[in-house]
């Protein structure tokens, strides 16, 4: 079921237990040859996804196509919102649904600015509503080990060629492939946590090699992360046992 295509008594008459599912994203710099919406569509494209193999089980919600995106407003076209404003509007579109009776509520995210804000905005539902099922995925984690057995031992990076492959299958018509870049440099030393801004880590706002990027992965690319998130998001829709009982939340 896709939320927006649907009437309000036809709202009214789904059951409760149906999976509210958000996808988040952002609208950001993509380097020179993907386009700003990037990350908002490919959460989308995967939400509709899974949506469309478990029509029954799922209500895709729109999705939230501005992120936390600080560490790219160097790049013109970028929007960012605060971490506070973000995590207020995930409590308020799931308050929302909440206010009439749903109680399950999923997030698919394709963002990486995004995670720490969902992780604590459904932490600070689970507060509120302790009744509620919470749960939020990068869709690159969920298929990490996909993702990098078909890219060549490389996980997701940033308009690279996993998201330009991506690109390339789900909107091919938006990539400049003309433009593709290898770009991105990793600090030397490796630090864990270090906490850079994309301008002082990448010349062209890529980091990785999108020149390596195919139509053919991208496909493939597509079909695993598809697979691995309606496993995911079916389980989530199904019984989970807690302490030896079904949990009722
Ligand atoms: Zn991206």
């Amino acid at each position: 079921m896709i939320l927006s295509e649907l009437t309000s008594p036809q709202v009214e008459v789904l059951s409760r237990e149906i999976v509210c599912l958000i996808p988040t994203g952002a609208t950001e710099q993509h380097g020179p040859h993907l386009p700003i919406g990037t990350d908002w569509m490919l959460a989308e494209a995967f939400g509709k996804a899974v949506e469309a193999n478990l029509p029954e089980q799922v209500l895709l919600v729109p999705t939230l196509a501005c992120g936390v995106s600080p560490h790219h407003m160097a790049f013109a076209g970028t929007l960012s919102l605060s971490p506070t404003v973000y995590i207020q509007a995930i409590q308020e579109m799931i308050g929302s649904l909440v206010a009439h009776g749903f109680r399950r509520f999923y997030i698919l995210n394709g963002h990486g600015g995004n995670t720490p804000a969902n992780e604590l905005a459904l932490r600070m539902v689970k507060q509120s509503h302790p009744n509620c099922w919470l749960a939020h995925a990068d869709y690159y984690q969920v298929a990490n080990s996909d993702i990098s057995q078909l890219a060549g031992g490389v996980g997701m990076g940033h308009a690279d060629e996993v998201e330009t492959s991506l690109m390339l299958h789900c909107r091919p018509e938006l990539v400049q492939t003309h433009k593709l870049v290898d770009d991105g440099l990793e600090p030397v030393p490796y630090v864990s946590g270090l906490i850079t801004n994309f301008n002082e880590r990448s010349l062209h706002g890529v980091a990785g090699n999108a020149t390596q990027a195919s139509v053919e992965l991208g496909e493939k690319l597509y079909e695993a992360v598809v697979g691995r998130m309606v496993q995911e998001v079916s389980r989530f829709a199904g019984t989970i046992t807690l302490l030896g009982q079904p949990y009722q939340g």
